[in-house]
Order: structure tokens, then C-alpha cells, then sequence
């Protein structure tokens, strides 16, 4: 029997297993949670294990929130109108988009963080259908696939980690729609924007959606493309580039079919997916421009420089587009080993036990002096 878990990931006991068996569904016994990277409660650490952003929320996003925390006796507005607004703006502007691209809000859904939209897509467009994702990439998908029983076609990415484009134009005739992290997580690798519209030309009547979590840190958007593509839905997350992860901010970008049938099934289980406070932030967090570019240039030159130091001594880099690199240790360092030591050391990685990436380190890139702990306390682990 697979493990079965209460809320807060706590794996229950065989005795209270047993005894509540008789409650619990087929599907919720099947189950197997996503275990997000740990948020320790024990003592400080150089936390660099869940590419959170290591700068704080911009300051007009911080006075937009004590501002709007005066309404919260109200509930909020259902369709989150001036974060789809603000959005779109944002996009219009930085992708010069104009005639048939221009963006509105209809062509925006907000969600309470984009783990809860890429889970809303899949009763939305993927429930009796089969869909595809790499091997190696964001383990949130099988996870969801298994929640709504949507069977999966497994795409193997190439030695270097690359995408096989060859296997995706198209997609093989059973499957439906596609699961595109990009940059993908863990490796960091991106997809160019001509390479996502040869997927999407290649498979017409197939829903593609493009997980850009991490699209900030050096891809290419695929945003201004919605309104040319009807099976293009592209998701994003004020987590990483807009430093809100605490606030639970995300977004769906789509033609406004695809966006109307988000939002009718958003609409039958609750209609308040971004509360006020959400709100408020995402729109400030879209309108402050300087900021967003100041943090994610900084964020962009670290990696660079880390990335060097960590290949002169010499760790295998994967190139990386966003706000985490994904490095092996060179023999006879071992992956595993060394995640505990830096663990023990107060430095926290993500070390994933998969098969293909279980020697490597996916590291977050936190502020050139978080990183430079990194770098030392590595060093002295080398010695
Ligand atoms: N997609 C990818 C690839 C991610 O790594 C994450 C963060 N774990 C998410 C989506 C979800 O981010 P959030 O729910 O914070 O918006």
C-alpha cells in the first residue's frame, strides 16, 4: 500500500491508517504527495533550496499591501480585474505587443500561486485525455497527473538535458496537450522562443502549456504569442522574479477561450482564488518595473559569477536561465554527501534522488554574500 498522508505532509501512523481506512477514497489512498523543499524550523540556515527570491518585495508592493489591508473586512473582487489589468499592460508594453497580439484582461486568470492553475488546468482541459512531460522535470506534474487521473506520456530529455524536440513534433497521436516547464526545473535549461512555436505549429490540436516559473531569470516569454496560438496556455508566478512567495500569486495567460474555461471551473469550487492582499501586490508588483529589472539583473550576475567559481572547481554546470543552477560535484564527491554536509554546516540545497540527477546539487541563487558562504563552506567541505 502506498504511504497515505495528512495535511502538512505528516506521514500517518499504521495504527490510525488502519483504523481509517474505511473512510478514505481508492484515489486518495493512491496517492503520493509532492514534497516541496523544506522550510526549516530549527535554526538559520543560507537557505538556497527552494528558489525563492533572496531580495525583498519592492517597497511600493509592500506599501500596496498595508494599504489594501484596510478592506479586508470585504471580500475581494472574483475575476481579480486590476491584476489582469495591470498584467496586461505590463505585457503590452515590455513585448511591444499591438494589433491581433495586443493583450486585455480576458487573456489573464489569477490564481492563488501557479501550483494551484497548473492544477485547475488539468480537470479544466486534460481529465479523460492523455497528457506528455519530460522525464526530468518540474516533479510536480506526475503528482497532479495522479490527483485527477490523467495518464502521462514520459518525454526523455537528451544526455545534455536538452529537450528532444524530434519527439514533440509532433507529440505522439494519443496524447493531448503537453507540460512544458521552461526554463525547466531542475536543470535550468531553456527552450528559445522559436523552438516553443515550432512545438506549438506542430501540434495544432493539442493543449501546450508552458510553465514559466522561471522565465524571468534569462528566457523568452511566450506570452505575446497567446492570441496567435489557441492551444498555447502559458502560466506564471509572482514566487520567483516578483519575490512573492509568501503572498500565493499566480497567473494563466491565454486566448480568451481558454482563460473563460479557467475561470468557469475556478467558479465551481471557489471564487476567491487571489485574495485582497494578493491582489494589491500583483498589481504593484506588475507596475514596478525598475525594481523587478534591478533585482533580477542582480540575481542574473550572480549566477553568472557562481557559476564560474563552481566550475573552476570544476563541477559540471548546466547553463542555466534562471534563478537556480543545477551542478554536479566532480569524483569522487558525491552529491548526496555533500547536501548533508552543507545541511550540517547551515547551508541548504535541494538534492533530488532520481534516477540521472542524483549527483547533482540544484542550488538557488540567494545575494552575492549568501552565495559566497556557499562558496566557502564548500570549499572547506573539499578541503
Ligand atoms: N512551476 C515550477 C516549475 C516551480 O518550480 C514552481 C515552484 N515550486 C511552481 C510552478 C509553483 O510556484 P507557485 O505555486 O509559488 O506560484
Amino acid at each position: 500500500m502506498l504511504p497515505v498522508f495528512c495535511s502538512g505532509a505528516r506521514p500517518v501512523s499504521a495504527p490510525e491508517r488502519n483504523s481509517m481506512t474505511r473512510f478514505i477514497s481508492d484515489l486518495a489512498e493512491s496517492l503520493v504527495p509532492y514534497v516541496p523543499g523544506e522550510q526549516p524550523k530549527d535554526k538559520k540556515y543560507v537557505k538556497l533550496n527552494t528558489n525563492e527570491n533572496p531580495y525583498p518585495p519592492s517597497p511600493a508592493v509592500l506599501e500596496a499591501i498595508r494599504k489594501e489591508s484596510e478592506n479586508l473586512r470585504l471580500y475581494p473582487d472574483p475575476d481579480a480585474d486590476a491584476a489582469r489589468l495591470a498584467a496586461a499592460e505590463y505585457y503590452n508594453r515590455v513585448l511591444g505587443l499591438e494589433g491581433e497580439a495586443l493583450l486585455d484582461k480576458r487573456n489573464f486568470f489569477i490564481g492563488n500561486g501557479s501550483d494551484e492553475i497548473l492544477a485547475l488546468i488539468c480537470p479544466s482541459f486534460f481529465t479523460g485525455k492523455k497528457i506528455a512531460f519530460p522525464d526530468i522535470t518540474y516533479t510536480f506534474y506526475p503528482v497532479f497527473a495522479s490527483l485527477f487521473q490523467i495518464p502521462y506520456h514520459i518525454l526523455p530529455l537528451k544526455e545534455d538535458f536538452s529537450m528532444d524536440l524530434d519527439a514533440m513534433k509532433p507529440l505522439p497521436g494519443d496524447v493531448s496537450g503537453m507540460l512544458l516547464c521552461n526554463p525547466n526545473a531542475p536543470t535550468g535549461k531553456a527552450l528559445g522562443l522559436e523552438m516553443v512555436k515550432e512545438v506549438l505549429e506542430a501540434n495544432r490540436d493539442r493543449l501546450i502549456v508552458v510553465d514559466e516559473a522561471y522565465i524571468d531569470f534569462g528566457g523568452e516569454t511566450a506570452a505575446g504569442l497567446v492570441n496567435l496560438y489557441d492551444n498555447l496556455l502559458v502560466v506564471q508566478t509572482l514566487s520567483k522574479s516578483r519575490q512573492l512567495a509568501g503572498i500565493r500569486s499566480g497567473l494563466a495567460i491565454g486566448c480568451r477561450e481558454l482563460i473563460g474555461v479557467l475561470d468557469t471551473v475556478k467558479n465551481t469550487f471557489n471564487s476567491y482564488t487571489a485574495d485582497r492582499l494578493a491582489i494589491a501586490a500583483a498589481v504593484a508588483a506588475f507596475e514596478d518595473t525598475a525594481y523587478f529589472d534591478e533585482t533580477r539583473k542582480k540575481i542574473m550576475e550572480t549566477r553568472e559569477s557562481v557559476t564560474e567559481e563552481l566550475r573552476k572547481m570544476e563541477f559540471d554546470v548546466v547553463e542555466s536561465s534562471s534563478n537556480f543552477i543545477f551542478a554536479r560535484p566532480p569524483a569522487p564527491l558525491e552529491a548526496k554527501a555533500l547536501f548533508m554536509e552543507l545541511r550540517n554546516r547551515g547551508v541548504l540545497v535541494r538534492y533530488f534522488d532520481k534516477p540521472r540527477i542524483d549527483d547533482r546539487l540544484r542550488v538557488t541563487i540567494g545575494t552575492p554574500g549568501e552565495m559566497k558562504i556557499f562558496i566557502q563552506t564548500l570549499k572547506e567541505i573539499i578541503g
